[in-house]
């Protein structure tokens, strides 16, 4: 494994500005605009992006519609097409560290999560080309002797992708994989507080070989480049992921062009621990669920709903675990929490702190250490004797801070779980199996885990319910949001037909 000395020898090579990916080429941007990328750590410049505005857009959508329309992709034999998804999995095989470290550079997020979150990446491809060869099939409707009716997939154009700085990398495949998978064309819009590992993506899929114009990056602002691919005639779908009042404008401004639109939005997430649990087991995954990746991570367990009855025991554990995270370089393999993504954040973060005080709440949080401040750090922090009606239990704050709630019994913890606006994740920690599963039933969320950390399984459903989101993509379902299912009816008989005006 590489040291961060040994690392940071590569930075020359991120000091390379970044272009746009069009239509097989990497260009600037047609206004020569670039946009600041900043270190979260230091809050040095990293380098420039080329930033892509309106115009940009419509070239990008011109050449994957092109692509869409007249070039080899959407009919080109479907072995053939794999052949190029497993060749981009491959391909990022051979870059993961390099993308761990940006990843870990560009965002702030330590680098032994971004190792493992990288690593997966690569997976998204294969799994989608497994999936594409085997699951996306149709289905067949005998109707007595006279019909046979059958579906099929169909492509379904261009399409959008929008995604958010929190794992940047992660993100961007998971939609790029079965968009592109099952024949679509792509224009990405990353997050333009994080652009490296979206450019190292499009360096990869160059290097793949694709037909020009099937894959496109356009960096840029949301309100700019991301507002135009929206509103563009020319995409039929957008797969978003970010904040839940961006995922609301979007759906309002995509709705004159009818977009079909998968909605991936924010979340506050319960985890409920009953007096029955596994302590020790409950305590690792509360704080893992909280912590990892900053706190800046969608399914976070940012509530904590812990049963009176152990409440003094798991919290004074939780406050000794929390003061022992490891805030530091997140290019060091030992940090545990690393910077927030930038300032405007780190404030917001902050912020957060002041309101819970505001509130009546109790704040336990830790200093800084002074060769660090630099970074945009927010110390691993507790919020306790919060209500459940605070706006620190209510909004997502998405940073390393969890709001800790008591409760009596089943009943009132349901309650108190589903009394918000939210629904993307729950966990529940009981070792009284009917309750665990009766729980889980009851959580108004659309991914429930029961003794268990947020392990995911690509084959099964992702998303949220409630304002966390629309549709829900991973496994067989991302079909149907990356497909345009079709039914043909077939008369095998001559079956009556009216004689109007004979
Ligand atoms: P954000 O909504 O600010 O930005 C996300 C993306 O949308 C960026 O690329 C941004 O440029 C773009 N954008 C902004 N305004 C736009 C507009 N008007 N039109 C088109 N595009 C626009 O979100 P963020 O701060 O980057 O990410 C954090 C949020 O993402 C959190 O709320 C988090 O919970 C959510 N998130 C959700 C999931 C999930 O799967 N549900 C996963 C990760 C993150």
């Amino acid at each position: 494994m590489t040291s961060v000395h040994e690392r940071t020898s590569l930075k020359h090579e991120t000091q390379k500005d970044i272009s746009l990916y069009i239509n097989g080429e990497f260009v600037a941007s047609e206004s020569g605009a670039t946009i600041k990328n900043i270190n979260p750590f230091t809050n040095e410049q990293i380098n420039e992006a080329a930033e892509g505005r309106a115009e940009d857009i419509d070239k990008a959508v011109a050449a994957a519609r092109e692509a869409f329309d007249n070039g080899p992709w959407r009919t080109m034999k479907l072995k053939e097409r794999m052949a190029y998804i497993y060749r981009i999995a491959d391909l990022i095989d051979d870059e993961v560290e390099n993308i761990a470290y940006l990843e870990s550079l560009d965002t702030g997020l330590p680098i032994s999560q971004t190792r493992n979150m990288v690593s997966r990446a690569s997976e998204n491809f294969r799994f989608y080309a497994r999936m594409v060869e085997s699951r996306l099939v149709g289905d067949a409707y005998q109707v007595d002797d006279e019909f046979i009716n059958y579906t099929i997939n169909a492509p379904v154009g261009v399409a959008g992708l929008i995604t958010p700085w929190n794992a940047p990398f992660m993100l961007e495949t998971w939609k790029v994989a079965p968009a592109l998978a099952t024949g679509n064309t792509v224009v990405l819009k990353p997050a333009e507080l994080s652009p490296l590992s979206a450019n190292l993506l499009a360096e990869v899929i160059h290097k793949a070989d694709l037909p020009k114009g099937v894959f496109n990056v356009v960096h840029g602002y949301g309100e700019t480049a991301g507002d135009r691919l929206v509103k563009h005639p020319d995409v039929q779908l957008i797969s978003f992921t970010g904040e839940t009042t961006t995922g609301s404008t979007i759906i309002k401004n995509s709705a004159d062009t009818l977009k079909s639109c998968s909605m991936e939005l924010g979340g506050k997430s319960p985890i409920i621990v009953f007096e029955d649990a596994d302590f020790d087991r409950a305590l690792d995954a509360c704080i893992w669920g909280i912590f990892s990746f900053n706190g800046e991570r969608c399914t976070a367990n940012s509530r904590l709903f812990i049963h009176e009855n152990i409440k003094e025991e798991f919290v004074e554990e939780l406050k000794k675990r929390v003061a022992n995270i490891k805030l530091g370089n997140p290019l060091d393999p030992e940090t545990e929490v690393g910077p927030l993504i930038d300032k405007g954040h780190y404030s917001k973060v902050k912020g957060y702190l002041d309101i819970a005080k505001e509130e009546g709440a109790e704040v336990i949080t830790g200093d800084i250490p002074a060769e660090i401040a630099a970074g945009n750090f927010v110390a691993p922090t507790l919020i306790l004797n919060a209500e459940n009606s605070m706006r620190v239990a209510q909004e997502e704050i998405f940073g390393p801070v969890m709001a800790v709630m008591t409760f009596k019994d089943e009943e009132e913890v349901i309650k108190m779980a589903n009394d918000i606006d939210y629904g993307l994740a729950g966990y529940v920690w009981t070792n009284d199996i009917k309750r665990g599963h009766r729980v889980a039933h009851q959580i108004e969320a659309g991914m429930l885990w029961v003794n268990a950390q947020n392990v995911r399984d690509l084959r099964t459903p992702f998303g949220g319910s409630k304002s966390s989101g629309i549709g829900r993509e991973g496994g067989h379902y991302g079909f149907d949001f990356y497909t345009e299912q079709k039914i043909v009816h077939v008369s095998i008989t001559d079956h009556r037909i009216q004689q109007f005006g004979k």
